[in-house]
């Protein structure tokens, strides 16, 4: 295979950037001081490693990867790891102070951080993605530990890769150490409801969102970009609460029905077609699948990557509320008009934060060697993520800024007081 050099950052939205300007406006809006500002704007530590793996065929291959820790102000810093061909470190950074502002969003107490390679997953065996995730954190056993960095899977990695890592590092220590990492199978610690965790929480800020602004449920449409495992657990739980989901995507195009599609006939599908929905005959294939962004109904649900609601297509958006299930999916430059459209957009800060929320309950259960319930870990997860809905809500209220500027004034007013308390150099 001729490996794919990543299209060059000028060619594209720099995740950083939009994380940074609304940082920026929220700073402005809360008076934050210029040290306090310049400690929080600057990532911690952010690492490039090189690591030469065997492929099955006999031949060396060094692949790139990062981790970035933006702050560990809060506590131990969090967040995933993601495989991806065209992943790259500004992207990497801005993810990782996302972990930063969701964990404080959420009142949990982790910093945040961010890991990357890049690699195709989809082509390459189990074996190799082992022992690159291997290499990898053994490359990393100076950053990682349960008290200091904590990984999961992001897009391209899931139990099966945490299993490893885990298993790694708890070679490397001698010991075995569960909490290293989070999103980890069952059986090796793992906590019931971490898979379903953040389609379940997008769901959960969707209803509140849908409750501020007099829609029901029974009476509500939606689309869904993305039938990834936060895509397709935000489609089903909230086809269970009513709402009717008109058309869903994936990377083989986008799939409508203006019936409204069976979503467990979908994930059926999906399951039983290597997690693709290519041939799916419950709906229309659409001819563009960016059109389903720009589509009729009430809920958007960008589940896939970043950056695709942009200044492209931004005033062709008909919804009334966006729900981000993915981090950044919208661009800074987007965001005016989608305020001046008076869209509600649950920011991904807050609409996605049920997945490390379950995280976290993962780690505090491997620290406690204590299994709790489905019921327990779904009741406060709710829980934890109405509270933050309220409270950015009630953010949005006082400053009079839209939800995604309040989320972050939240989580930097949360960084900030921590930080001061716990002061500098
Ligand atoms: N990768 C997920 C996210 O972006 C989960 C991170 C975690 O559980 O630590 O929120």
């Amino acid at each position: 295979m001729l490996y794919k050099e990543p299209a060059p950052i000028k060619d594209r939205e720099n995740p950083f950037e939009s994380m940074m300007s609304r940082f920026n406006i929220a700073a402005e809006v809360l008076g934050l001081d210029e040290e306090t500002y310049n400690v929080l704007k600057s990532p911690t530590r952010q690492v490039i490693v090189n690591i030469p793996v065997t492929m099955d065929d006999g031949k060396v291959r060094v692949f790139e990867g990062y981790r970035v820790v933006h702050s560990t102000i809060l506590g131990p810093s969090k967040g995933g790891i993601r495989y991806a061909p065209d992943v790259f470190l500004d992207e990497v950074k801005a993810l990782a102070a996302w972990m930063t502002w969701k964990c404080a969003v959420v009142d949990i107490p982790y910093g945040g951080a961010k890991g990357g390679i890049i690699c195709d997953p989809f082509t390459m065996s189990a074996g190799e993605i082992e022992r690159l995730t291997r290499a990898y954190t053994q490359s990393l056993m100076d950053i990682f530990g349960p008290d200091r960095d904590i990984p999961a899977p992001d897009m391209g990695t899931g139990p099966r890769e945490m299993a490893w890592l885990m298993d790694e590092y708890s070679k490397m220590k001698g010991s075995t150490e569960h909490a290293v990492v989070t999103g980890k199978p069952l059986v090796l610690g793992g906590s019931l409801g971490r898979v379903e965790a953040t389609g379940r929480g997008v769901m959960v800020s969707a209803m509140a969102a849908m409750d501020k602004l007099g829609m029901d449920p029974n009476n509500t449409t939606a689309a869904i970009q993305g039938f990834g495992n936060v895509g397709a657990w935000a489609a089903k739980l909230m086809a269970e609460r009513g709402v009717k989901i008109l058309g869903i995507s994936d990377v083989s195009g986008a799939y409508w029905n203006e019936k409204g599609i069976d979503i467990d006939e979908a994930i059926e599908y999906k399951n039983a077609h290597n997690g693709r929905l290519e041939g799916y005959k419950g709906a229309e294939l659409m001819d563009d699948a960016g059109d389903l962004l720009t589509s009729k109904v009430d809920v958007l649900i960008p589940a896939a990557v970043e950056d695709v609601i942009t200044i492209h297509n931004v005033d062709k958006i008909q919804a009334k509320l966006i729900v981000e299930g993915a981090n950044g999916p919208t661009s800074y430059k987007a965001d005016k008009i989608i305020n001046e459209k008076g869209i509600m957009v649950v920011p991904d800060i807050l609409a996605n934060s049920g997945g490390v929320t379950v995280s976290y309950f993962e780690w505090v259960q491997n620290r406690m060697g204590f299994k709790w319930t489905l019921e327990r870990v779904n009741e406060r997860a709710e829980r934890i993520m109405n509270e933050a809905f309220e409270r950015v809500y009630a953010a949005s209220q006082k400053y009079n800024v839209p939800m995604r500027i309040a989320a972050y004034i939240v989580a930097i007013d949360k960084v900030a007081m921590t930080y001061k308390y716990r002061g500098g150099f």
